[in-house]
């Protein structure tokens, strides 16, 4: 059940007319700003406080969002992420996803990619292994590393605050309802961003949606990652590379992977190993279907599991059947783990270290958008006048379509009408959750598109503000200071 506060327990709480004392540590506002700023407001017949007026507020806190509030504060306005856990990073931190994916296209790198990537160097996680182009990193550092982010560019956190609802007027959002530790609460917005992942926002503001495959109104598959640790790397390396003779893994310790996927056209040299267990009766055909593995940077002996799959009549986007692949999920977990320990040369001390704190949904709800991107826009590889970021990274839409890579060198385009709709002028979305196709989403949902989209949104929501334009009608390609300039 929700839980509303009241308006005399929200004063108290308070303990003054000042919302700012509110939230430990936030400066509290001006007289001005607090005269001005009505502290309460009427949502189902209950009054509930207004936490927050702010410029931008981003909700999610995942890779794009922390892009999009970062580079909407360093462009001068005030900005503020909403987050229903207690730490920023979405599936990267939260879903224990490791590493980030090369985008595969040159020069994709966009200016705030560039600085979170140094920010990992300066955490001793050096995350250039020099062969894979993969971003290794440590999901307890990168967590850090975003709340710093935000505190030097002055964005507000407000976490364990669940988005539920968005009040909206005419085509614009005026305030979002949150659930936050005390109760309902509202924030209102000039613009506000959907970084949700979901398109949760956009869903609740009426933007036009779809999910799954057209095809087959699947999903993709989640799968729940976990960690183990008290791994011997050496000896598992040893084992893989060296008596298997796995020549797909191109890592190299002390930094490396492992994997096997038996419904690729890729052979992976582990796939006899677990076929064996689901001979002897110890896996499930399931359990052995995919099984892939990473080391973390700083945590020695630890492997990021990317498995186990979760059988894809378990939708992301169903709230019953996403908590029924919960409790299925975590058996795998505990099957795939007593294999790998019992069978695995270097897994024979090994423990599961860490579960992940949210399932990992690769793709569920997608908004349509002014723009719609499309499977020809990976081949053709689109070039757009507004776009925010190129990439290359494969379609890899698990059990439905892998494709070919693009040619060494190719890339396609993202274009900003991709992250707004007509409906809501002042919305924006980012990261996994834009207008695109299911198989096109497959390829553009890596961490580093996202941040590049992500950044996109934060400097395009300043540049409506200060140019009192409508968010979905900024014309990326007139933004001075944009990330990324078409290759058109
Ligand atoms: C199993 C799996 C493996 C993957 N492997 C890789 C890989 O190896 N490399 C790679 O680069 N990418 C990989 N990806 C893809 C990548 O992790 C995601 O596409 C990317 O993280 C999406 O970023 P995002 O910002 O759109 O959303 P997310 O990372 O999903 O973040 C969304 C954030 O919003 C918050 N949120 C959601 N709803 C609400 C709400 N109602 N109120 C408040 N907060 C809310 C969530 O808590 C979360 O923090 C993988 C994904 C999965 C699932």
């Amino acid at each position: 059940m929700l839980i509303p506060i009241s308006r005399r327990d929200f004063f108290k709480l308070a303990g003054a007319a000042a919302i700012g004392t509110l939230i430990a540590d936030r400066a509290a506002p001006s007289k001005a700003q607090a005269d001005s700023l009505d502290p309460t407001l009427n949502y189902a017949g209950r009054h509930i406080p207004v936490l927050f007026d702010v410029d931008v507020c981003v909700c999610g806190g995942g890779p794009s969002g922390v892009a999009a509030a970062f580079n909407a504060a360093q462009n001068g306005v005030k900005s503020l992420i909403i987050e229903k856990s207690i730490a920023l990073g979405g599936l990267a931190v939260l879903g224990d996803v490791i590493p980030c994916m090369e985008t595969k296209a040159p020069d994709s790198d966009t200016p705030y990619v560039k600085i979170v990537k140094q920010k990992l160097i300066a955490h001793g996680i050096n995350h250039d292994d020099g062969v894979t182009g993969q971003v290794w990193t440590n999901p307890e550092t990168l967590a850090l590393i975003y709340d710093e982010l935000c505190s030097e560019a002055g964005v507000e956190i407000l976490y364990n605050a669940t988005l539920v609802d968005a009040l909206v007027e005419g085509d614009r959002i005026t305030t979002v309802i949150v659930q936050t530790i005390a109760g309902l609460a509202a924030v209102k917005a000039k613009i506000f961003i959907d970084s949700t992942g979901d398109a949760y926002l956009a869903r609740a503001a009426g933007v036009p949606s779809e999910r799954g495959y057209e095809k087959t109104g699947n999903n993709q598959p989640m799968s729940f990652r976990f960690e183990m640790g008290g791994i011997n790397l050496k000896k598992l390396y040893k084992y893989v590379v060296g008596t298997l003779k796995e020549d797909w893994c191109k890592s190299e310790l002390p930094h490396f992977e492992i994997a096997e996927a038996m419904h690729r056209k890729q052979r992976y040299k582990l796939e006899e190993f677990m076929a064996r267990g689901v001979e002897s009766g110890e896996l499930t055909q399931e359990e052995a279907e995919y099984m892939q593995a990473y080391t973390i940077i700083g945590k020695d002996g630890t492997m990021s599991m990317n498995c186990p799959e979760i059988p894809i009549k378990f939708r992301s986007t169903d709230p019953i059947e996403y908590s029924r692949a919960v409790t299925y999920g975590r058996l795998m977990i505990r099957n795939i783990s007593d294999y790998l320990i019992k069978h695995l040369p270097g897994f024979e001390q090994a423990y599961i270290a860490r579960e992940a704190v949210m399932l990992g949904a690769r793709e569920s709800w997608r908004i349509r958008g002014k723009y719609y991107l499309v499977e020809d826009d990976y081949h053709n590889q689109s070039r757009f006048e507004d776009a925010v970021a190129r990439t290359a990274w494969f379609i890899d839409a698990h059990g439905e379509k892998i494709s070919e890579p693009l040619p060494k060198g190719g890339f396609y385009e993202i274009p900003y009408r991709s992250m707004v709709s007509e409906r809501i002028e002042n919305l924006i979305v980012t990261g996994r959750c834009i207008s695109a196709s299911f198989i096109l989403q497959a390829s553009m949902r890596i961490q580093l598109t996202c941040m590049s989209i992500g950044e996109a949104a934060g400097i395009a929501s300043a540049y409506a503000l200060k140019n009192k334009i409508a968010a979905n009608d900024v014309q990326w390609a007139r933004v001075p200071n944009r990330s990324y300039v078409s290759a058109r």
